[in-house]
C-alpha cells in the first residue's frame, strides 16, 4: 500500500443505492465510487498538513485549520444556509446559529473545504445545470466524510449526516437556484 495511503488505508469503501432524478441516478449515501485515487490523495496531503500543524480542531485552531489546508480565509454569514464556499474571494462563511455542535461544525467546514479541494483537481463547481451541481455537492459530502477519518482515524462508525442524500436536497438546491443562471434540467 503505498504511503499516500498512511491515514486512510483503515478506511472501508462504503457502498450504497441510488435514486432517480431526471434522467441521472444518484447515490442516497457517501459513497466511495464518488472518489478517485487522485482525490484520495489530495485528502491524505490535507491530512498531513492537519496532523503536522494543527493537530486538534478547536475554537482557537479553526481559522488555521481552514486556512492552512485550503489558503480561504473564514468568516461568518448571516445567509440561511449551514455555509459556502466563495471561490472568488477565496473564503468560507458558515452561520454560527447551525455550527453550535462541534461535529456539525467540523462536518460544514469540511463539505466546504472539499469544494476548493474539487477546484485543485479541476473539477467544474460552477457548472450550469442542476444535475451536475447536484453531483458536485454528493461528491463533496463523499470527500468531507474521508477528510473526517484521514483528519480524526481514531473515529469509529463515524456517520456523515450528509445534506445531499435524497430527492428532498435536489428539490432544495433547485429553489436554492432560482434567478440564478444555473439552468433546472430536473422539474
Ligand atoms: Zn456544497
Amino acid at each position: 500500500m503505498s504511503s499516500w495511503l498512511k491515514y486512510i488505508e483503515h478506511i472501508q469503501p462504503v457502498k450504497s443505492g441510488y435514486f432517480k432524478a431526471g434522467d441521472s441516478l444518484f447515490y442516497n449515501g457517501i459513497d466511495s465510487r464518488m472518489i478517485t485515487p487522485e482525490i484520495l490523495r489530495l485528502i491524505n496531503e490535507k491530512a498531513s498538513i492537519f496532523h503536522k500543524k494543527i493537530k486538534i480542531f478547536n475554537e482557537e485552531s479553526v481559522d488555521d485549520f481552514v486556512g492552512y489546508l485550503t489558503g480561504c480565509e473564514l468568516c461568518t454569514t448571516d445567509w440561511d444556509v449551514s455555509g459556502y464556499f466563495d471561490s472568488y474571494n477565496n473564503t468560507i462563511a458558515y452561520t454560527e446559529q447551525y455550527c453550535t455542535a462541534s461535529k456539525q461544525f467540523l462536518e460544514t467546514l469540511c463539505h466546504e473545504m472539499s469544494h476548493s479541494f474539487q477546484i485543485n483537481i479541476g473539477i467544474d463547481i460552477l457548472d450550469k445545470t442542476l444535475l451536475n451541481r447536484f453531483k458536485s455537492e454528493q461528491q463533496c459530502d463523499t470527500m468531507a466524510y474521508y477528510l473526517m477519518k484521514a483528519i480524526n482515524p481514531t473515529l469509529t462508525n463515524y456517520t456523515f449526516d450528509g445534506s445531499y442524500f435524497d430527492k428532498s436536497a435536489l428539490n432544495w438546491l433547485a429553489d436554492y437556484y432560482v434567478g440564478t443562471p444555473v439552468k433546472n434540467d430536473v422539474f
